[in-house]
Formats: C-alpha cells, sequence, structure tokens
C-alpha cells in the first residue's frame, strides 16, 4: 500500500472554506484514516468521532459538516475521493512495475517517490507467483473467451489484468484468479472480489489450449483480432488452419496510417489539431506505462481514440483531467 498520496492542495482549500479550525482537523484525521483503508471508514458516527478525534459534544456540532464528504455505501462510510486517489496510486505503482519490468522504458508522468513503491508491488506480485502462475497463452485464451472485452462493463477498450482476489490480500497470479477488466472498471474495483467470468471459462480455456498444443508452429495472426469460440474451437479439424491469438506490444511510436486516421475523422471529425495531438500524447503515455498489448493496435487505437471526452479541454492538464474525472465518477 502507498504511504504517499495526491492532495490536491487547490481542491482541497476550494471545498473548505466553510469548515472551523477545528473541523479541519477533523477532516485531515478522517483523510489519512480513509486512505489506510482504501478510502473506507468505520459506518458508525462513533467510529468516526474517534478518529476526528473529536468529544462527543464537538462531534455533536462538528459531525455533519464532515460527514458531509462521506458517502455511505453498505455499511461504511466511503471518502470516494481518497478512494479514487487510492486506486490511481495503485495503478501508477503498477504502471511503474511493469515498465520497470519491461527494462526501464520511459518513465510514467513523475511521480518520484514510485519507485519504492513499484517494489512493494513487486514484492506481491512475487508473493503471489509463489500461489500460482499463468501462461501468456492462458491469459490470451481466457481474455477471448471473454469476448475480448471488459468482463464487468463490456467495454472494448484495452483490458488489463484484474486480480479477482486482490493481490494485496494473498490472492494469487494463476488463471484461476484473473480475469479481464478495463483500466476504468479496474481502478475503481475497490475491495470487490466478483468472478465475472463465464460460467464455463474453465472449460473453454482447456479446450483453447489443448487446441493450441495441437497447432505445432503459432502463426501470425491477421488484424482485426479473431475472438476464439467454444464452436469454432470444437469444429476446427485438429491439423487445420487453428490459431493461437497472439498479441502484441503496441509500440512507443505508433503512428496510423492515412487510412486509418481519415477513418477515425469520420467518426470524430473533432479530433483535429492541438486536442489529437494532446490524446496522441495520451495514447502513447498510456501504451509505455501499461506496456499495452494488443491484437490489433490499430483497432486499440482507434477505440482510445474514439473515447477522446468532447468537452475535453486542449491544455487540460494531467491533475485538471484527473479531478474532472473524479467529478465525474462521484455524480
Ligand atoms: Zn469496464
Amino acid at each position: 500500500m502507498a504511504d504517499w498520496m495526491a492532495f490536491n492542495v487547490a481542491d482541497y482549500v476550494a471545498n473548505t472554506l466553510h469548515l472551523t479550525t477545528r473541523q479541519h482537523g477533523g477532516y485531515i484525521l478522517l483523510i489519512c484514516a480513509a486512505w489506510n483503508g482504501k478510502g473506507f471508514l468505520p459506518g458508525t458516527d462513533e467510529g468516526l468521532r474517534a478518529i476526528a478525534k473529536l468529544s462527543p459534544r464537538e462531534w455533536k456540532d462538528d459531525g455533519p459538516a464532515l460527514k458531509a464528504f462521506l458517502t455511505k455505501r453498505g455499511e461504511a462510510w466511503v471518502h470516494e475521493r481518497v478512494e479514487f486517489e487510492w486506486n490511481d496510486a495503485q495503478s501508477l505503482i503498477a504502471a511503474k512495475s511493469r515498465a520497470g519490468a519491461a527494462g526501464g522504458r520511459a518513465k510514467w508522468a513523475g511521480r518520484a517517490q514510485g519507485r519504492a513503491h513499484a517494489e512493494t508491488r513487486a514484492q506481491r506480485l512475487a508473493a503471489a507467483r509463489a500461489i500460482g502462475t499463468h501462461t501468456a497463452e492462458e491469459w490470451i485464451a481466457l481474455v477471448n473467451i471473454c469476448g475480448g472485452k471488459c468482463v464487468a462493463c463490456d467495454s472494448a477498450a484495452k483490458v488489463v489484468k484484474d486480480h479477482i482476489k486482490p493481490i494485496y490480500q494473498g490472492g494469487s497470479d494463476s488463471i484461476d484468479n484473473l480475469q479481464p477488466l478495463c483500466s476504468s472498471c479496474n481502478s475503481s474495483k475497490g475491495p470487490d472480489a466478483t468472478d465475472r467470468r463465464p460460467p464455463d471459462w474453465r472449460e473453454r480455456l482447456a479446450e483453447c489450449l489443448a487446441d493450441a498444443r495441437q497447432t505445432a508452429a503459432p502463426t501470425p495472426l491477421p488484424s482485426p483480432r479473431p475472438v476464439t469460440t467454444t464452436s469454432s474451437v470444437a469444429n476446427s479439424a485438429p491439423h487445420g488452419a487453428s490459431h493461437t491469438p497472439r498479441s502484441q506490444l503496441i509500440p512507443d511510436d505508433f503512428e496510423p496510417s492515412e487510412a486509418d486516421l481519415a477513418a477515425l475523422r469520420k467518426e470524430r471529425p473533432d479530433l483535429v489539431g492541438e486536442l489529437y495531438a494532446q490524446r496522441m500524447a495520451d495514447f502513447r503515455d498510456w501504451c509505455r506505462a501499461t506496456a499495452a498489448r494488443s491484437f490489433s493496435p490499430v483497432s486499440t487505437w482507434r477505440g482510445f481514440m474514439r473515447k477522446t471526452k468532447t468537452g475535453a479541454v486542449a491544455g487540460e492538464t494531467w491533475d485538471q483531467r484527473r479531478i474532472r474525472l473524479i467529478e465525474e465518477a462521484i455524480r
């Protein structure tokens, strides 16, 4: 767990203009406790009051102003901004760890303290791998079995490996504990450990792998990616033209062809000039940060570009965008 937290001073000041100094004290203590709880706080007034170090009398006066920053979720109170930052920190840590493991490729937007935390993540991953590991083939087959998309929201955006039981809770790195989620669902899943894979994924995976083993030399696949379905696997002749799906690392300097760009602009004529340049820079950052792989880099690129928010302001800083995303998420 990260022991540092992104704290947006301007946001904090703007959101707390109405607080007294005593309330500020209580609020900061609640924020720190929420950080340690991945965004979660006790569900009772007594629990909150103890954290805020206020007397019952003081809590009576200050409690409502402090609780106004929190959202009730089930039994617990949640500080959604802290929850977002916590998850965001985990993504950054994971991204750094992946980037580091891939041989020190370009650095993810400056988080100077990331290295130590990447080590923590790497240690956790090592522990998870000691419990169980998976092969690239298993993962690719599983993604295909899940339709090549996020199992939580059906988004066709690039998926990432979600450890169903999080590795910080002792989850393993075996295929049993992995499911594809889009980055957005992955970073907002919190303590949810729901297995969203199709119920017959295990049988289908076994079939896919058996089929792949019968193909002596894996052939590179044409794009766009084929989705291997159970029936196509079952129906393909043992020595027929079956494929092992292969994803490839999206190159750092990915450039769409003129035709691809023209196709995109048919859908999104607004993606020109500075907005386009900024979005391309985002795409490359994201590829580097996540060591993104794809069956079809062009499709991945197109999906990413399509998701550019119409309201996105050219020149919006990383922080401004994060705030906008938080506000959208909370709304
Ligand atoms: Zn999703």
